[in-house]
């Protein structure tokens, strides 16, 4: 099974993957995860994202694309893609690639959330530099602060998370990303959850409309 999770940064996209990749036992592709540690690795890419990342601007189509396609190729498991695709071109990429070993993507989950509700969120989320888990420090605060209450790692404010990048990040997904939406409604392979219940209430509205 193949599943895109769609919708606005702070839409709790990587949340939701992460609980449903283990309801599944499939695996977890995040974009934004894989760049980040081509960056902390200080590669050759990982330097070229930056200048992007640290912007909030999105990654040229063909650098993303080049980073991804073989990795797609060669996976034997289905999994969740979080965070591509993210323009239109990319939707059409994957849509190549994936006819070149015979698959598809099954289902898109849009998470639907008002993107005042995500400014929010953005600005009060904070990262486990370790293991990725997620906190906010309205409505999920770590027992100690910035530490991780499941592995101890260091909390981060990630650098794209502060206002200005914020508002630069919600533009690229106004104008780059949302087309995406109506590309697989036409293809009937999208289900739209309200994204402003609790992450419990989320992953329950997502099971319920995945049938596998
Ligand atoms: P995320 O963790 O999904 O919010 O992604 C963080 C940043 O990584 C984005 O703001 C972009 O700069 C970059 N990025 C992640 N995925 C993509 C993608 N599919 N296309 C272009 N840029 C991306």
């Amino acid at each position: 099974m193949n599943i895109i999770f769609l919708g606005s940064p702070g839409s709790g996209k990587g949340t939701q993957a992460k609980r449903i990749k283990d309801h599944y036992n499939i695996l977890h592709i995040s974009t934004g995860d894989l760049l980040r540690e081509e960056v902390k690795q200080q590669t050759k890419q990982g330097k070229l994202a930056d200048s992007y990342m640290s912007k909030g601007e999105l990654i040229p189509d063909e650098v993303i694309l080049g980073m991804l396609s073989e990795k797609l190729k060669s996976l034997k498991e289905g999994y969740i893609l979080d965070g591509f695709p993210r323009t239109l071109q990319q939707a059409k990429s994957l849509y190549d690639i994936l006819q070149t070993i015979d698959q598809e993507i099954d289902y898109v989950v849009y998470l639907d959330i008002a993107l005042e509700e995500v400014k929010a969120r953005l600005v009060a989320r904070r990262v486990c530099n370790v293991c990725g888990e997620e906190y906010n420090l309205e409505t999920k605060k770590p027992e100690k602060e910035n530490v991780c209450n499941k592995c101890g790692g260091e909390l981060i404010h990630r650098s794209d998370d502060y206002p200005e990048k914020i508002q630069t990040r919600l533009d690229s997904y106004i104008n780059a990303t949302a087309p995406i939406i109506s590309y697989y409604k036409e293809q009937k392979k999208l289900i739209t959850i309200n994204a402003q219940q609790s992450f419990e209430m989320v992953t329950q509205d997502i099971i319920k409309n995945i049938s596998i």
